[in-house]
């Protein structure tokens, strides 16, 4: 078998072709408008492609084709267990495709390939195929009423469904929701954010060689503005968001000035990392505290982006910390070697280096805060770690979505409940200790829709609710549970005598 060198990967990324026009209607098109973007790559600002820079009209003729499909029931209408061996070819090519749709990833989105190829295409590939499977052993309820009354409670599927997301897991994000819209019956139109389109369009291809009928699911590239209009288009039924807070909320009120349309979050995090001093593996947690802040370079919804810590150990887990985080070393994407890759674009870097610059005055710079390899043209930022004296610093409170770690020290576990606890967001958290009561305490208290006990990031598959408490959103990525966002209940009472 050929080993994967850099060499490899370099070859094989010389010799990719891209696909940039919008998907829509079954069909490759350009946007109506003929206009264009560029899509660059950031790990050596290099032009990719062009790209169909999607507005209104491309808008209007993905929606009215996803709800002619969805009226004329070629997808809603098929037996499950025919929309499951549709999604099950669906993944089979995915599968069959990894290598190219990995280094799609890699290119567009300077994700390293070590995780493109193991985490991202299969992690898709899977929650097509989860889904699929699970649909066609799904029923309805037949409910205790009046003796003369036959009640039943079914779910159906909402119709057009959109989805909106972000570039830091451009595959990953999009088909936790676009499986199980599509596996319940839904026809979706999806926007890729305008950094990381590639992927998805490929993708979408693969859907219709699967078999997915015309029109059931379209994608539109281009800027905000294509969310936007989705979020405002009165023929959309549902749309499901990842993306950052403060976009969120412009869409809950673009639901207001339209129709209604349901509307579901995954918003941003700051989320707590507690290590309690009677943690049983100090070496264990510092390495946990760095992947669950430099893995991905920090783009990391989850990202464990507060580490508290007990003052007794504090010393000591840093020690371990800052040597577990010196093993992070920014390069380039495609080399299998690299775990540390490219932040997305020159606007993504230039805000994490601002944040960089606030922590100088406002903590005690531990490590790096540098940004490196600059000569490649890419944009490359080392991993950085501040001690801050106090929970009101800004880089302890804002979501930075870069390689910035806050070391906040404690006293007490109800002191650490409180700082975790202190946070416009609730997506996830952790906490160290070898007390099992103070683990189920805390982790009852813990106001966020994951907790991790003794690890951190952990629960790759399917079975996990993902999602978050307050800011951090509203609603459920995977599970069972996120089949809910994408289906109707109906109560159907049928008088028997
Ligand atoms: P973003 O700026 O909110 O953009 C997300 C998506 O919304 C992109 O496709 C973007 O398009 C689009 N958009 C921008 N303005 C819009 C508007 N006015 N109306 C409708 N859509 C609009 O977020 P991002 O920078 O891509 O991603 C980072 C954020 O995502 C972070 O806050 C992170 O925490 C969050 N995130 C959350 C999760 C989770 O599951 N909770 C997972 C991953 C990321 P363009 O990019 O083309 O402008
Ligand atoms: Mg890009």
């Amino acid at each position: 078998m050929e080993q994967k060198t850099f060499a490899y990967w370099q070859g094989k990324a010389d010799a990719l072709t891209f696909e940039g026009r919008a998907l829509i209607d079954g069909e490759f098109r350009a946007a109506q408008s003929g206009r264009t973007f560029e899509c660059i790559s950031p790990i050596d600002g290099r032009v990719l492609t062009t790209v169909a820079d999607c507005a209104a009209a491309d808008v209007n003729t993905a929606v009215a084709a996803a709800r002619r499909s969805f009226a004329a029931g070629v997808w809603a209408g098929q037996n499950p267990r025919e929309r499951k061996a549709v999604l099950l070819r669906w993944a089979a090519l995915i599968r069959q495709h990894e290598e190219e749709l990995a280094l799609l990833e890699t290119l567009d989105a300077g994700k390293p390939i070590c995780d493109t190829t193991t985490v991202d295409v299969p992690g898709a590939a899977y929650s097509i195929e989860w889904y699929a499977e699970a649909i066609d052993k799904i029923g309805g309820e037949v409910v205790p009423s009046d003796h003369h009354l036959l009640g039943l409670v079914t779910r159906e599927p909402i119709g057009v469904v959109a989805a909106v997301v972000p570039w830091n897991f451009p595959l990953l994000m999009a088909a936790w929701k676009f499986a199980p819209a599509l596996a319940a019956g839904n026809s979706v139109v999806l926007k890729p954010s305008e950094k990381s389109p590639l992927s998805v369009l490929r993708v979408a291809q693969l859907a219709h060689e699967a078999g997915i009928p015309a029109g059931v699911f379209s994608v539109l590239p281009g800027g905000g503005e294509v969310g936007k209009l989705l979020a405002l288009h009165s023929d959309v039924d549902c749309l499901a968001f990842t993306g950052s807070t403060a976009v969120g909320k412009q869409i809950m009120q673009y639901a207001g000035q339209s129709n209604l349309k349901r509307i579901w979050l995954e918003l941003g995090g700051k989320s707590p990392n507690i290590v309690l001093a009677d943690c049983a593996d100090i070496g264990r947690a510092a390495q946990a505290a760095a992947g669950a802040i430099f893995y991905n370079m920090g783009e990391m919804c989850t990202a464990g982006s507060r580490l508290l810590v007990q003052r007794d150990i504090k010393a000591a887990l840093l020690d371990k910390l800052v040597a577990a985080a010196r093993r992070y070393k920014p390069g380039n994407p495609l080399d299998p070697a690299t775990s540390m890759g490219a932040i997305i674009d020159q606007v993504q870097f230039e805000r994490v280096l601002g944040y960089i610059e606030t922590g100088r005055s406002e903590a005690q710079l531990l490590l790096g805060g540098e940004a490196v390899q600059q000569d490649s043209g890419g944009f490359y930022i080392e991993p950085t770690v501040f001690d801050v004296p106090h929970a009101n610093a800004k880089i302890a409170r804002e979501e930075i979505f870069g390689p910035v770690l806050s070391v906040l020290t404690f006293d007490t576990a109800e002191e650490a409940i409180h700082l975790a606890n202190d946070s416009d967001y609730g997506l996830a958290a952790a906490v160290w200790t070898a007390d099992l009561t103070q683990a189920h305490e805390m982790a009852r208290r813990l106001r966020a829709g994951t907790v991790w006990v003794n690890c951190y990031d952990e629960g790759g598959d399917m079975n996990f609710p993902f999602g978050g408490y307050r800011q951090s959103g509203n609603g459920r990525d995977k599970s069972l549970h996120a089949l809910e966002k994408y289906t109707e209940l109906k109560s159907t009472l049928v008088r028997l005598r």
